[in-house]
């Protein structure tokens, strides 16, 4: 029988991981991190990468009659999202509460999320794609769109220019230079990461989100074989996961 190694560095023109040891990954729903990237997440947090979200909105709007008013569909699925955290090691999740659905690209987005990345101070940071794929209509949800395009905006320039938001100085947030961007559903991904080794806790993850799930092995054999799918487009041996994404160089 094979034996894998415990961590399979990405495939793609990556900076070495050794210069990756904050990640931040930041998304407009609940459980969109777990089917984008929960499995690296796991990798990362074996590799003892410390790993934060932010979470642009709490999926107030994604309830279908639960009966539940918005108040406590912002709980259930704010917990359903740690609780999915904790699972592949994440402790640190940051909440902005805007309007699911709503989500624009404009300068009160990109302050926000440039005060997450400068708390944070992350190396790598991953988020969704801003490009709109018209073969994957559901991985481009206008609020995918919109934080997308305010987090690369955020990483460059505004994170990095101390003279983007002064307030923010103000706040104790100094300027800071993320290294890298993952962007995940990217039509033409460059950056794949063999997440075989961690599919269960993938599952597990994605399996918090009770609230949206309805049939558990539909969604299980869902994922299963986009990860596979991935993994064949990578080049990786037969039987295997992965999740992919297109790198973007930021500081070199
Ligand atoms: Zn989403």
């Amino acid at each position: 029988m094979e034996t894998q190694a415990p961590f399979v560095l990405p495939v793609g023109p990556n900076p070495d991981l050794q210069d990756i040891k904050r990640v931040l990954v930041v998304v407009a729903h609940p459980d969109d991190i777990d089917y984008g990237s929960a499995g690296t997440i796991a990798m990362f947090n074996e590799q003892g990468i410390q790993v934060s979200y932010c979470l642009v909105t709490s999926g107030d709007a994604g309830g279908d009659s639960d009966g539940l008013t918005k108040d406590q569909r912002i709980e259930l699925r704010e917990s359903e999202q740690s609780a999915a955290g904790r699972i592949v090691g994440v402790e640190n999740i940051h909440y902005l509460r805007m309007s699911d659905g709503q989500i624009e690209f404009n300068l009160d987005l990109r302050e926000k999320i440039t005060r997450v990345i400068r708390k944070e101070k992350p190396d790598l940071v991953i988020s969704q794609s801003p490009q709109r794929i018209y073969e994957r209509i559901y991985a481009s949800h206008p609020d995918h769109l919109a934080v997308g395009e305010a987090t690369l905006s955020a990483v460059y320039p505004d994170a990095q220019n101390p003279h983007a938001f002064p307030h923010l100085l103000d706040e104790g947030y100094s300027a800071h230079g993320v290294k890298a961007v993952w962007v995940v559903s990217h039509k033409n991904p460059d950056t794949f990461v063999n997440i075989t080794n961690v599919i269960e806790r993938k599952l597990e993850a994605l399996f918090k989100h009770e609230s949206q799930i309805e049939d558990k092995e539909q969604t299980r054999a869902m994922v299963e074989k986009w990860c596979s799918d991935i993994a064949k487009a990578a080049g990786f041996e037969k039987g295997q996961f992965a999740e992919a994404y297109k790198f973007i160089q930021i500081a070199h």
